[in-house]
């Protein structure tokens, strides 16, 4: 039997969808002043199949926010020399205002050198060690689009987390630091747990927010949850569905369970998931302003 969901269920298709249209009414403004539209770069190497779904739907929505998109696709075998080569010259290009190279890079293309030639004012993904730098210590920065999304949901559903106690399951560099850092400056106090904490379920029933960022399927259980406490979910995971052959989406959460307990609870798909691109377009109008001298649209 499974238990009662009495969690609010925190809709981030629904708040995605207006974010991108609260961008898109700010557009003709920057285009008024600017001259032109703000410009998204996204460079594909490769085939890879979920890599040309997301660059698909990354282009879509761009045009929709009526912004422009360059895309550059390239074949496996480009050498880093070529990529390196591009980045600099959309580092160069006025028209560009944020560049995307979608991970993963083919083994033979070091990421650390691409993403550190990406030029730190058009580095919509807050990859660069610059953007990554000034967000630890609380400069201007352009803040990685996961971590920025789940912190909107955040204080849609909440309001002020000052506080409040956030553990935050995961380290990356793209998820659980980034997290942690603005959780951090919303004067959260932040436990940071990864696959060598000790007790996990005992520092997780501790949260008021938790933030599960792992890649296990369904890991965090019901039991773990402090009663009433908000869980977003970042986790996609892709596991055997019901029927023979089907695979079906979950997140590091048994929602179920945790649904039952939680106060909120973003669900997956469509929790945190549609605010990544959402993110990475308001990331763009933000570099886009930036760049012009303008200063920064209101309200985003
Ligand atoms: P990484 O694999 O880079 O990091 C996973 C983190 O989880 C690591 O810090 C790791 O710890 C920790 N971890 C692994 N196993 C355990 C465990 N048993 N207990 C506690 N911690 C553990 O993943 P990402 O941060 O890139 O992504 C995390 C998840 O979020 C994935 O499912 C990914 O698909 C999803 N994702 C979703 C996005 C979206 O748009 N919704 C965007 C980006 C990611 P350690 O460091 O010790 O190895």
């Amino acid at each position: 039997m499974t238990a009662r969901i009495s969690a609010k269920i925190i809709d981030g298709k629904a708040f995605a969808a207006d974010l991108r249209a609260r961008l898109a009414a700010r557009v003709p403004s920057f285009v008024e002043q600017a001259g032109r539209a703000p410009g998204l770069a996204v460079v594909l190497v490769g085939e890879d199949p979920a890599s040309q779904v997301y660059v698909r739907s990354k282009h879509k929505a761009t045009l929709e926010a009526g912004m422009q998109s360059f895309e550059h696709r390239l074949p496996a075998e480009t050498s880093q020399q070529d990529l390196l080569d591009l980045v600099a010259a959309l580092n160069a290009d006025d028209n560009v205002d944020g560049i995307l190279v979608q991970l993963p890079l083919p083994d033979h293309i070091d990421d650390k050198a691409v993403l550190a030639a990406i030029d730190p004012a058009k580095d919509v993904d807050g990859f660069h060690v610059v953007n990554a730098g000034r967000l630890a210590v609380g400069e201007e920065a352009l803040v990685p689009c996961t971590p920025l999304g789940s912190l909107m949901l955040l204080q849609d559903v909440l309001g002020d987390l000052s506080g409040l106690h956030a553990v935050v399951i995961g380290r990356s560099n793209i998820v659980g630091k980034p997290m942690a850092q603005l959780l951090l400056q919303q004067s959260c106090t932040v436990t940071i747990a990864h696959s060598r904490t000790k007790d996990l379920p005992a520092i997780v029933r501790l949260a008021d927010i938790v933030v599960a960022a792992v890649g296990r399927a369904e890991m965090v259980r019901g039991d773990w949850i402090k009663p009433g406490a908000t869980v977003i979910d970042v986790g996609i995971n892709r596991v055997p569905g019901a029927e023979p052959g089907k695979t079906k989406l979950v997140g590091d959460c048994a929602y179920d369970e945790c649904a039952a307990v939680a106060g909120a609870i973003t669900p997956v798909p469509g929790g945190v998931g549609p605010m990544t691109i959402a993110c990475l377009l308001r990331n763009t109008l933000v570099a886009a302003h930036r760049r012009t001298g303008l200063s920064d649209p209101e309200g985003l």
